[in-house]
């Protein structure tokens, strides 16, 4: 196997449903405590990228690791989000019938010790978590707002607070600013990069001007492998991608 320093490293992954290759010898590394945004047409692979990385597809090839020894293709998905990879899916699933504070303190229970002990107890630890989570998504003030009153964008932050109960070494976040206002998607460029200054993100993204708010080193996906790496100045400036892109 590889020798890696990268916290992801992802070599010659190839996916095929029927013969079609959704991954195509895809490699990519992704440091510890680096964001990186993901983009490329439809079709291009990016959400094939993320079951391979969680375990809901297993590659036909390659070779993925994670923290440079756990061998992400023969672990199953509750033995890879208890490595500490997490996973934002595009519609939020925070519970509607309870307040912010209770979401994120069920969370938290749930990293601890599923099914233990009942959501209305809490410990002294865990009302200091659920206060530290608060500050961290910004939602102090609305702690005891029912979430089913929340704005889409505050749902999502509030599901990326959940997340973080569990302290994922790597977070994966699908299109976290698809139907937010421009001032939600500006909020969550910040958000994710705060966050992204203690764990690694990567980010799924159509949404260009969040890409540039995120100002992050960005990778390209086309037929299942990477078509450039770099800024975004840089990729959307690279002739290849132009033509993916424009379709010529
Ligand atoms: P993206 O997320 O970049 O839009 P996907 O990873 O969803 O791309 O899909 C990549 C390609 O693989 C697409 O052509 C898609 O139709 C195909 N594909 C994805 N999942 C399956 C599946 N379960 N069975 C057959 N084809 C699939």
């Amino acid at each position: 196997l590889a020798v890696t320093s990268a916290l992801l490293y992802l070599d010659n992954i190839t996916v095929s449903f029927d013969g079609f290759r959704a991954l195509n010898a895809l490699s990519l590394a992704i440091d510890e405590a680096e964001m990186r945004a993901i983009i490329g047409p439809n079709g291009a692979g990016k959400t094939t990228m993320m079951d391979v990385i969680t375990g809901k597809t297993r590659p036909n090839e390659g070779v993925a690791l994670f923290a440079g020894v756990n061998d992400l293709t023969r672990l199953d998905e509750a033995a890879i989000a208890q490595l500490g990879i997490g996973r934002k899916f595009q519609t939020p699933t925070v519970f509607d019938m309870h307040t912010v504070e209770d979401n994120l303190l069920l969370a938290i229970k749930e990293s601890r010790a599923p099914f233990s002990n009942f959501y209305w107890q809490r410990t002294p630890f865990e009302r200091e978590r659920t206060d530290e989570l608060l500050e961290r998504i910004r939602m102090t003030d609305q702690r005891k707002r029912s979430a089913s009153e929340l704005s889409h964008g505050q749902k999502q932050w509030l599901e990326i607070g959940m997340l973080l109960a569990q302290e994922p070494r790597l977070l994966l976040v699908d299109e976290p600013a698809a139907g937010m206002t421009d001032q939600e998607t500006a909020d969550t460029a910040v958000l994710l990069r705060e966050i992204a200054k203690t764990r690694a993100v990567v980010v799924v993204e159509h949404d260009m001007q969040f890409v540039r708010d995120l100002d992050v080193k960005v990778t390209v996906l086309h037929e299942g492998s990477v078509l450039a790496e770099g800024s975004l100045d840089q990729v959307s400036a690279n002739e290849r991608v132009i033509e993916v892109y424009l379709g010529r």
